[in-house]
């Protein structure tokens, strides 16, 4: 009986594993989560036809992602390869650069994947065997892969040096946690087990600690990236283990005690207790959008009441105009400590502030934690269908996460202000113009990147019977349910710089179909028009999903039309830093004012917006900013020719000014920072 229970044991994950892997597709799979509503077409069934998002898409495969690889295997420019090849043992010397390093790299390797899954160019897929094996052989036997610690344990070092979990800050977990995430991506995309291999050892070392040292695991969840790993790992294998590894990787944090738990690592109090975004924005939007793929697969409904809440905290008071997130460099959380005691209050940083607390000049937001808001976002709207939630996927997407790299794909911003003036020149630790390195952490660079790489995995989603529209953006769809019914359609359009957009039908099921088009929520009350085949139809709201079903035949055409227009925006006069001020928005694209693109004479703190000239017409033209097309917008304004300030005035009398009228000129947000070291600001006074 032992003996039959023994063999079943061994044989039962086998057979669950084929299963799974026969089953599983797209960048987060959530076919068979029995608590999200939609999934993902697989990996290489959008394609871009041209567009930004397309071209972006392009800058990619071609500049961005083998940039990168110049970068991580310079042992002078980043170390991060030459330590995993002297922890393989390929190559000698010793550990140099950020402990966190290891993840960063496979960040990388997942957009390789992903851009191998578009192309099928066999070099990328030969360059990912030779990384696997040198990673394998990193890897230590019981999972572990760390090269800070391995290497010196190699070399028979003992000690704080080369002891595991030693530091809290030296993010083993979120190492391994991508390790496991770019397996899946690599195993989806190319069926080979090599790297999945080493995703489910390291999950296991993860397993074991969870059950022998869960205090010291839970202490050490830094940027928590092993959460969604570990249920991705799940949703290949199906193997129970592993979502229940998940489930007691939340349940675990409430160990963390409260001499060591902080604001900070979100580990203050029991995450279910908790109702804001607080601390340390990465860490803080990795755990959010860990716990929504826990939700997914469990129904745990506290789980995701917690999610909810601190979403709608984010969304509605803590949530730059740019969709980004984690507003200030350095801080103190007065929370859960006897806030009259000064020396009990706990440190934060590139954190999340108070609510309302959204500085423009010293904005952290780091572009890393916009990804994590973004990651959040989408599964959020997996697990309700709510517009709302596609709504602040888009803007993040195109105001938070784009502005993270160059136009020309190779320099970085690490902290991205809306606002930056030449005379505001104090250091912050981060600079705040691209950089083509960012040596202290390098955490960004490949996170955009596979971001950017993976884009096109979010326009579309299905579910029984239905295609959802997320996003707007010229590009194919060719999928097929998981009952294997097939669509192919496409989408035309020039979105984001006008509204007009197009969805041809290819090829159809026999039955009925529902195309759900999402209305996006800063559409005005009768902004969108929804016609099928030349004949209007219920559009429903904006800030919901407009259903047109039918049984589709090939050249069936749905045209939605959104009205774009230059809108002004306002900030919660809360928020103290934008007062009076006002930002222009034209579709989903926040747009900001450059320095150089101001009239002869005009310094950027003269511009000011005068609201009734905002009636008048708006030019928009096409141009091009280093190589990539954008639309750049006029408009009436005014320069406020107010005498310079000497730099020991902090007060003055106002004196009367003479506005002059000027033509001003904003560029969308995004494309910043690509013309030379200019003044920038997002938001603009009101005269
Ligand atoms: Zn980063």
């Amino acid at each position: 009986m032992m003996k039959l229970r023994k063999v079943l044991l061994s044989v039962l994950p086998l057979l669950a594993a084929a299963e799974g892997l026969a089953g599983e597709r797209g960048l987060i799979d959530t076919t068979r989560s029995p608590h999200a509503i939609m999934y993902m077409p697989d990996l290489a069934d959008v394609k871009w036809n041209g567009g930004l998002l397309g071209e972006r898409f392009e800058v990619a495969r071609s500049t961005m992602v083998p940039h990168l690889w110049e970068i991580l295997s310079d042992p002078e420019d980043s170390h991060a390869w030459e330590n995993y090849r002297i922890a393989a043992g390929l190559a000698k010397g010793d550990f140099s650069g950020p402990p966190f390093n290891d993840g960063d790299f496979l960040k990388w390797v997942e957009a390789l994947a992903q851009v191998y899954a578009v192309t099928r160019d066999p070099a990328l897929d030969a360059q990912m065997d030779r990384i696997i094996e040198v990673v394998g052989k990193a890897q230590r036997e019981d999972g572990y892969l760390h090269t800070q610690k391995i290497i010196p344990q190699r070399r028979g070092e003992g000690g704080i040096k080369a002891r595991e979990f030693e530091e809290r800050e030296h993010f083993e977990t979120y190492n391994m946690g991508h390790l496991i995430t770019t397996a899946c991506i690599h195993h989806r995309v190319t069926g080979k087990t090599t790297m999945l291999a080493l995703a489910r050892k390291a999950a296991d070392y993860i397993g074991n600690l969870c059950e022998t040292v869960p205090h010291d695991l839970a202490r050490n969840a830094i940027c928590p990236s092993h959460y969604m790993g570990v249920v991705e790992l799940y949703r290949v294998t199906r193997e129970p283990r592993y979502l229940e590894l998940a489930r007691q990787l939340i349940e675990i944090r409430s160990l963390v005690p409260p001499e060591v738990g902080s604001d900070h690592n979100q580990d203050r109090m029991p995450f279910r207790k908790m109702t804001q975004a607080v601390g340390h924005a990465v860490r803080a939007n990795y755990l959010y959008a860990g716990v929504a793929d826990v939700y997914a697969e469990s129904g745990d409904k506290s789980l995701f009441k917690t999610i909810e809440a601190i979403s709608e905290d984010v969304a509605t008071q803590k949530l730059y105009i740019t969709g980004m997130t984690g507003a200030i460099y350095d801080g103190a959380s007065p929370d859960g400590v006897d806030h009259t005691q000064h020396k009990y209050i706990k440190t934060i940083h590139q954190a999340y502030g108070r609510d309302y607390q959204l500085p423009n000049l010293t904005a952290y937001n780091e572009t890393c934690a916009t990804i994590g808001y973004g990651m959040w976002m989408w599964r959020m709207l997996a697990l309700t269908g709510d517009a709302r939630y596609a709504d602040l996927f888009e803007q993040t997407l195109y105001n938070g996460i784009l502005p993270g790299i160059s136009l020309e794909g190779k320099d970085y911003f690490y902290v991205n202000p809306l606002r930056k003036l030449h005379d505001f020149d104090w250091p912050l630790r981060w600079s705040r113009t691209r950089t083509p390195n960012i040596k202290a952490s390098f955490c960004c660079p490949p996170n955009v990147v596979r971001t950017i790489a993976e884009a096109h995995n979010y326009v579309y989603s299905l579910s029984p019977g239905t295609v959802w529209v997320n996003l707007f953006a010229a590009s194919s769809l060719d999928t097929a349910w998981t009952d294997g019914s097939r669509i192919k359609l496409r989408q035309e359009t020039e979105y984001p710089w006008n509204g007009a957009i197009r969805i041809v039908i290819d090829e159809a099921p026999k039955g009925p179909v529902a195309l759900k088009l999402r209305i996006p929520g800063w559409v005005h009350g009768d902004g969108a028009r929804l016609r099928v085949n030349g004949e209007p139809v219920a559009t429903g709201k904006p800030g919901s999903y407009a259903e047109v079903k039918r049984t589709w035949k090939q050249g069936d055409t749905v045209s939605l039309d959104l009205d774009f227009k230059p809108a002004l925006v306002e900030a919660n006069p809360l928020v103290e830093e934008t007062v009076n001020q006002v930002a222009v928005k034209y579709g989903p694209l926040v747009y900001c004012v450059e320095s150089n693109d101001l009239p002869e004479g005009v310094s950027l703190r003269e511009v000011a917006i005068a609201l009734e000239d905002f009636g008048a017409p708006v030019a928009a033209s096409r141009e091009q900013i280093d190589g990539a097309d954008v639309l750049a917008l006029t408009l009436q304004a005014v320069a406020l020719q107010r005498p310079a300030w000497r730099p020991d005035q902090l007060y003055r009398e106002v004196a009367a000014v003479e506005p002059r009228p000027i033509d001003l000129k904003l560029v969308p947000y995004y494309a910043w920072g690509n013309r030379g070291d200019t003044e920038m600001t997002v938001w603009i006074p009101v005269r």
